[in-house]
C-alpha cells in the first residue's frame, strides 16, 4: 500500500494514540471509493482528532471516518430519478439527451474525429462549421456560433461592443478600458434586470464586463422613448432580455421587440436580445403552455444577434447559442475571449445531432420536449401500474394529481396538468419517505405536497418505472 503519513509528524506523542492512516484504512475495508481518496479523508479526519483533548477508540474514529465517506460518496455526479415535475431542473443538469445524441457522443468520443479537419483538402477545417450552418438556418439568420453558454454567449457579446472603439468615435483607443470617447453604455430597461438562478444576476455579467449600464424606464414600465432618450454617443448597445424566469401581471407595459429594433437601426445602434431558454419550436403547439419567443422571432423582429441556452427548452447539451448578422458573428469569433469560451468536441457533437433532429423536425428524439407532450392519460396509465405493483407492500401508493413546471428559467407560468404517485407509511413521515428515497442506489427524489410525498411521473423516463417500483418494494 502506497500510503503516506504525515512524515515527522508521526513521531510525535499524540499520533501514537491516534490510530494510524494504515490501520484505518484496513478496518475501513471497501468503501468503492477510490483507495487515495479514502487514505486523504483518513488522513484529515485524523488529524482533526489529533486537536481534540480526549482521543476516541478505533471504533469511534470509524463511525466518523465512514459518515464522512458515505457523505462524500454521495456528492458523486450520478443518475437521479427526478420525480419532482420541474423538467429543466438546474440541480439535475438540465436538459436530459434523447439516445441519438447519446450515440453520437459515443461515437465521437470514442475514436479522432473531424473537429477541425478538412476532409475535402485534407487541411486544417472551421470548428463547428456545420452546426453553425444549422443555427443559422433554424434561426433564419444570417450566421451564428456557439460558446460554453448563455452567459459566456452574453459577456463574449458585451465585451465585444463595450470598451472597444469604433471609427464613429473618433480617436481609436486600444486599450479597451472605458476611455474617453469610448462605446461602454449599455441601455436596459429597470424591468429586465433580473437573476437567473444560482447567482447570474444581469447587472454584474454587464459590470464584470466592463459594460456601463444604462437603466431605462421603471420595474413595471418602460416606453420606447424611455430607450430613445437614454441614446448617447456613449452607447454600446441595446440590450433586451426575455423575462425567462418571473412575470409580471397588471400595470405592465414595454415596447415590442420589432419597435426597439426600429429605434436602434434609426440610430445605428446594436440591438441584442437574450432569449434565455431558445425553443426552437412552438411551446404552445407542443404542449399547450404560453408562447415562448423563438431565436427566429427575435431575428425576424430585427435584433441584430441573439443569444439562448442549449440545455434550456432547447433539450440539447449546455451551450450558448449567438445567431445574427454576419458581420457581428465574423467579429465574435475573432474576439480574443472566444478562444477561451469555445465549446469542446463533445458538447459540439452533441449539439450537432440535436440540431439535425430540429431540421428533420423529429422532435421525438429531444427528451424534453416528450416529456411536454406526454398525455395525462398515458402518465395515468403508468401509475396504475406502479400502484398495482405495489399491492401488498408495506408502503401505501395511490394515484394523484400534481403540477409540472418547466423550471430552469424557462416560461414562469407554466403550470402542466400532471400525474403523481403518492406515497404514505404507517410508520414513516413524508419527510423520512423522501429522506430514505434519495438514498437509493439511484436516487429518487419527489416533493410534498398538502403532507403526502408524490412523485409526478412526467419527469420520470417510462423506462424508469421498474425501478421505482423495485425501489418502493424494497422499502421496510
Ligand atoms: C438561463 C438564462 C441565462 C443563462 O444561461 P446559461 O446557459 O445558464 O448560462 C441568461 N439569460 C437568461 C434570460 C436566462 O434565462
Amino acid at each position: 500500500m502506497t500510503v503516506t503519513t504525515g512524515g515527522k509528524r508521526s513521531s510525535s506523542f499524540r499520533l501514537r494514540r491516534v490510530p494510524a492512516v494504515e490501520t484505518v484504512l484496513r478496518a475501513l475495508g471497501d468503501t468503492e471509493l477510490p483507495r487515495p481518496l479514502v487514505a486523504r479523508i483518513v488522513r484529515q479526519e485524523l488529524s482533526a482528532l489529533r486537536k481534540l483533548k480526549s482521543i476516541p477508540s478505533l471504533d469511534q474514529a470509524l463511525v466518523q471516518i465512514r459518515a464522512t465517506l458515505v457523505h462524500l460518496r454521495a456528492s458523486r455526479i450520478q443518475p437521479v430519478i427526478n420525480g419532482t415535475g420541474i423538467l429543466l431542473h438546474t440541480n439535475f443538469g438540465r436538459a436530459p439527451l434523447g439516445a441519438q445524441v447519446l450515440e453520437t457522443l459515443t461515437q465521437i468520443g470514442g475514436s479522432y474525429n473531424s473537429l477541425e479537419y478538412d476532409r475535402t483538402g485534407g487541411g486544417r477545417g472551421a470548428r463547428g462549421a456545420y452546426l453553425e450552418a444549422c443555427v443559422a438556418q433554424l434561426c433564419g439568420s444570417e450566421d451564428a456560433t456557439v460558446v460554453n453558454n448563455n452567459a459566456a454567449a452574453l459577456v463574449l457579446i458585451l465585451r465585444h461592443f463595450c470598451g472597444s472603439t469604433r471609427p464613429e468615435n473618433g480617436a481609436e483607443h486600444k486599450s479597451g478600458r472605458a476611455s474617453p470617447g469610448v462605446r461602454s453604455e449599455v441601455i436596459i430597461s429597470r424591468g429586465e434586470l433580473l437573476q437567473i438562478g444560482g447567482g447570474f444576476r444581469i447587472p454584474e455579467i454587464l459590470e464584470a464586463s466592463c459594460a456601463q449600464l444604462r437603466e431605462v424606464g421603471t420595474t413595471n414600465k418602460t416606453s420606447l422613448n424611455d430607450y430613445a432618450r437614454a441614446i448617447s454617443p456613449r452607447t454600446a448597445l441595446i440590450l433586451k432580455v426575455h423575462r425567462s424566469n418571473f412575470f409580471m401581471d397588471g400595470f405592465v407595459s414595454g415596447p415590442l421587440t420589432e419597435q426597439v429594433a426600429t429605434l436602434a437601426h434609426e440610430k445605428r445602434i446594436p440591438f441584442v436580445e437574450d432569449l434565455g431558454s431558445g425553443a426552437l419550436v412552438d411551446t404552445q403547439q407542443v404542449s399547450g403552455l404560453e408562447h415562448e419567443p423563438t431565436p427566429a422571432e427575435s431575428v425576424r423582429h430585427g435584433a441584430d444577434l441573439v443569444c439562448f441556452s442549449g440545455d434550456k427548452l432547447m433539450g440539447g447539451p449546455q451551450a450558448g447559442l449567438i445567431a445574427g448578422k454576419a458581420k457581428l458573428i465574423a467579429a465574435l469569433r475573432r474576439e480574443p475571449l472566444f478562444r477561451a469560451l469555445r465549446c469542446d468536441k463533445l458538447i459540439l457533437s452533441a449539439l450537432q445531432t440535436t440540431l439535425e433532429i430540429y431540421l428533420r423536425e423529429a422532435h421525438a428524439d429531444i427528451p424534453i420536449l416528450e416529456m411536454l407532450a406526454a398525455s395525462t392519460a398515458g402518465l395515468r396509465a403508468r401509475a396504475e401500474m406502479i400502484v398495482a405493483a405495489l399491492a401488498g407492500h408495506p408502503i401505501a401508493a395511490s394515484i394523484g394529481v400534481g403540477q409540472a413546471r418547466l423550471g430552469g428559467g424557462s416560461l414562469p407560468r407554466s403550470a402542466m396538468p400532471s400525474i403523481t404517485v403518492d406515497l404514505g407509511h404507517s410508520e414513516f413521515k413524508p419527510q423520512e419517505i423522501a429522506a430514505r428515497l434519495r438514498q437509493h442506489a439511484v436516487p429518487i427524489v419527489g416533493y410534498i405536497a398538502r403532507g403526502t410525498f408524490k412523485l409526478d411521473l412526467r419527469t420520470v423516463f417510462p423506462r424508469q418505472d421498474a425501478e421505482v417500483v423495485a425501489a418502493l418494494r424494497a422499502f421496510r
